[in-house]
């Protein structure tokens, strides 16, 4: 599952003491595994092999240039939301050729750079974006390779925030009307119609919503192959992840309970694959947090520990701004100590330094007792982490690094403080 585990009492990834990494770059530091990233990748490669497929690694999850290069060297492309993504997978070694342009807001700017470095496709979700992109190949005398998001209005059964696929989202076209916009398209002399995409949601744990949503565009997606001559098809990401424990001493137990339910690439290409083939199409994938999400994990130093008559604060350096996923999505990342440790658990609060009460990262979770200068790894970070971090209340955004095999090294520079602030000017008047 990942290249996360505890060699004695010493949390270790891959061949390397994450300890030893916290102490020679300092904290709060995010730590990636190259043969997470690699088998994650692999694994999804081979169970969709019987169809001809891309991977489009979504690279919103997770976007450091090593990152993108290790993906890039396994044959993935990338879907990107903006022009700097694409810059930055170029920058990586990336092939543009590969690469998906995703999002309801592309700029006139955005698809012109998109257009002159030849991504494989436009994802369009609106009839105005069409006519624009078809005006914009006008004017640079190009043809544009374009496929629509069908919204297949499913439900995916995932946290509100990151359901994509009901007619609630902002996302795609609706089903009943993709047809037309086809139709409409097609006269649309700068436009290729290639392919149709959708993408339902993120973190979904079972198989049943993929299916329902296949089977339901399938119909017309066939239509749409006779009348208008598609390339692809394009299944999106979403695949979910394994957030609970896995290192605690609980975790046996859930694993015994639960494991057995987990939503691999196996069982999502077994009852995907037998929908896909009779299509003849290639088949894109986009997933990001199932190649990214456990190949991380941001580490932290326990600062103080504060007991209240209720509570028992751990104070760490690590928060929201780095890691917002607990504030933002109420998810949970399992807490483990660097040092394993014995002894009775106590139900802490492991909260950040920013002011905000939403600065957490849980809640009276048992955990084992720790003290200043100890460290702390949240799991599961590498997706969705330190993409979103932000410097708010001042505080620079965080080293990465990369470990693989034995070896490891800095992808990421810790921002030095002076940066955050190093666009902004006094107004003339104070002068
Ligand atoms: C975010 C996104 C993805 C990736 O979602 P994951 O849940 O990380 O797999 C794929 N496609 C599109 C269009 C997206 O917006």
């Amino acid at each position: 599952m990942h290249d996360f585990r505890y060699v004695g009492h010493k949390l270790y990834c891959e061949g390397v003491a994450v300890a030893t990494l916290a102490k020679t770059f300092g904290t709060p530091l995010y730590v990636y595994s190259q043969r997470t990233l690699t088998n994650h990748f692999q694994k999804l490669d081979r169970a969709m092999a019987p169809v001809e497929h891309l991977i489009c690694f979504a690279m919103k999850s997770n976007s450091n240039q090593s990152v993108l290069r290790t993906i890039a060297n396994l044959g993935g492309g990338f879907d990107i939301v903006s022009s700097g993504e694409l810059q930055r997978a170029i920058a990586a070694g990336g092939d543009p050729g590969k690469c998906v342009f995703a999002g309801v807001g592309k700029t006139e700017a955005e698809i012109e750079f998109a257009l002159r470095r030849g991504v494989y496709s436009f994802n369009a979700e609106s009839e105005p974006e069409l006519r624009r992109i078809n005006q914009v190949a006008a004017r640079l005398k190009k043809i544009a390779p374009v496929a629509v998001r069908v919204n297949p209005n499913v439900d995916a059964h995932t946290h509100a925030k990151i359901t994509t696929g009901t007619y609630e989202n902002k996302f795609g076209i609706a089903f009943e009307q993709i047809e037309g916009v086809y139709a409409r398209a097609s006269k649309l002399k700068h436009l290729r119609l290639r392919g149709l995409q959708m993408h339902i949601g993120s973190q979904l744990t079972t198989v049943a919503p993929f299916d329902q949503a296949v089977r339901k565009v399938i119909p017309i997606l066939q239509r749409l192959q006779r009348r208008h001559g598609l390339e692809f098809f394009s299944i999106g990401g979403g695949l979910g992840i394994v957030y609970q424990p896995a290192l605690a001493s609980s975790a046996a137990a859930w694993w015994q309970k639960a494991g057995k339910n987990i939503l691999t690439p196996e069982k999502y290409a077994a009852r995907l694959v037998p929908l896909l083939q009779p299509l003849g199409l290639r088949i894109l994938m986009e997933p990001g947090r199932f190649i990214s999400g456990n190949a991380g994990l941001l580490v932290t130093r326990v600062e103080y520990v504060k007991r209240t008559g209720k509570k028992n604060f751990v104070i760490v350096d690590g928060a929201m701004n780095d890691l917002i996923r607990p504030a933002f999505y109420d998810a949970y990342h399992e807490i483990v100590p660097l040092v394993r440790k014995g002894g009775a658990r106590i139900a802490s609060d492991v909260v950040g330094p920013v002011c905000e009460s939403g600065d957490y990262f849980c809640k009276n979770r048992p955990l084992p007792r720790v003290g200043e200068g100890d460290y702390l790894a949240l799991l599961s970070a590498g997706a969705y982490g330190s993409v979103m971090a932000s410097t708010y209340n001042t505080r620079a955004l965080v080293a990465e690094v990369l470990v693989n095999g034995r070896q490891s090294a800095i992808v990421r520079e810790r921002q030095p403080v002076t940066k955050i602030w190093a666009g902004e000017k006094l107004a003339p008047w104070f002068q």
